[in-house]
């Protein structure tokens, strides 16, 4: 999937897995501008997808 980071808004590719639990809550840099970005990420089964948030780190 792709997210935006806050900063540059440039679009990273972004892998989740369900294995890594259904709830996540982690710190990545941006490829672009390596600011920490704030990913949290919550499975949704009903659109089998994870929906995820970002915000600054
Ligand atoms: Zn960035």
């Amino acid at each position: 999937m792709e997210i935006t980071c806050h900063f540059c808004f440039e679009k990273i590719n972004l892998e989740l897995f369900i294995e890594e639990g259904e709830k996540q809550d982690f710190i990545m840099d941006c490829e672009v501008c390596c600011h920490p970005l704030h990913i949290t990420a919550e499975w949704n089964e009903e659109e089998e997808e994870f929906e995820v948030e970002v915000d600054a780190g």
